[in-house]
């Protein structure tokens, strides 16, 4: 492939002091036989990017490094390997494994998200926040005619929902799920709960208001105060929820969970954060609780999610709070970081 010449502008965290990103340019990419030439169409903010923004995430980011992994875009090139899959013109969705071990034992059983040397788009390598990105064909959805491109670029966060609460979680019709924080992530794992035919309470901060007015949209109850009344008075026999689907990033969140699950119930962790817990985890073992973590995603998850917001079974409309240009991403972090909308989208191209 002939080299493109020429920058482009990305959004890129350059240090980990608080507030260390900035529109960068960046040269083109070059793409290999077995990639294609992307051009991005809507960027989804992450809490993760959020996070390296306010530098409080919880892994080590190689600096300087250009933000985003929740993106739909165009392609522009085909690499020589995929052009007979892939053409210019296709509307697409990616993955956010840029880079895993072909070899790895857990590539090989498709479970390349766990894969050690897996770096993600955007948290490890560099991501989609520009506006030309080289993706690998393996990590490529086909986005349905009547899904847009802005819906699209919320596969990821549905995704990582879809792992949580269906495939990570055991939840049966009927269950009672209770669902810690009102977030991106928190309210997807609402609605795959719904879907999975449980009862589902959401429940949040008195600030996270407009957060869980959305929520309610799911068909879930939503919850500030009152939790233990919610797990405990409002089921049959006064035990507890059978799973608790934890989305705070906050550790000591694992403690209400604790509290509020039944004995042989679950807790499914998908929030992570690094701070340490000061307290005991013996109601897990008193209560014969599995602790289950659930990390990202991978092949068939993303064709079945894709396949729930074509035919309308999942709405991810309400999420979308705003849609903002790329150099406008400030604003864009802070109206989300400031919790008066879901999610922030932003436009590449
Ligand atoms: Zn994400």
């Amino acid at each position: 492939m002939t080299a493109l010449r020429g920058s482009q502008p990305a959004v890129t965290c350059f240090g980990p002091a608080r507030y260390s990103v900035e529109i960068r340019e960046i040269g083109l990419p070059t793409i290999r036989e077995d990639e294609v030439l992307l051009e991005v169409v809507n960027v989804g903010v992450c809490g993760s990017d959020l996070h390296m923004w306010l530098g409080d995430q919880s892994w080590t980011v190689p600096y300087p490094l250009v933000l985003g992994h929740e993106f739909s875009g165009i392609i522009r090139q085909c690499g020589s390997r995929v052009a007979d899959r892939w053409q210019p013109g296709d509307r697409v969705v990616s993955e956010t494994a840029a880079i895993i071990d072909p070899d790895s034992p857990l590539t090989r059983i498709g479970l390349y998200n766990l894969d050690p040397s897996r770096r993600g788009f955007g948290g490890h390598t560099d991501g989609s926040m520009t506006r030309l990105v080289a993706v690998p064909q393996r990590i490529l959805h086909r986005v349905p005619a009547a899904v847009s491109m802005e819906e699209a670029a919320l596969t990821e966060p549905c995704c990582v929902a879809y792992n949580a609460a269906v495939r990570n979680a055991r939840i049966e019709p009927g269950d009672r799920v209770l669902i810690l924080g009102p977030g991106p992530i928190g309210i997807l794992c609402a609605a795959m709960a719904r879907m999975q035919g449980a009862f589902v309470a959401i429940a949040g901060l008195p600030r996270d208001q407009v957060r869980l007015r959305i929520a309610k949209q799911y068909d879930c109850e939503t919850l500030t105060e009152n939790i233990e009344q919610w797990a405990f008075d409002g089921g049959p026999d006064g035990l507890g929820v059978d799973g608790v689907i934890d989305t705070t990033g906050v550790s000591a969140s694992l403690q209400t969970a604790m509290k509020v699950v039944r004995p042989n119930g679950w807790i499914s962790k998908v929030g992570w954060g690094p701070q340490p817990c000061d307290f005991s985890l013996d109601p897990i073992v008193l209560k014969n609780v599995r602790l289950q973590g659930s990390f990202s995603h991978h092949w068939s998850i993303w064709e079945r999610v894709l396949q729930l917001v074509n035919s309308g079974r999942l709405n991810v409309k309400p999420i979308i709070g705003g849609v903002w240009p790329l150099d406008q991403w400030r604003e864009a972090f802070e109206t989300m970081h400031g919790g008066s909308i879901v999610k922030s989208v932003l436009q590449a191209n």
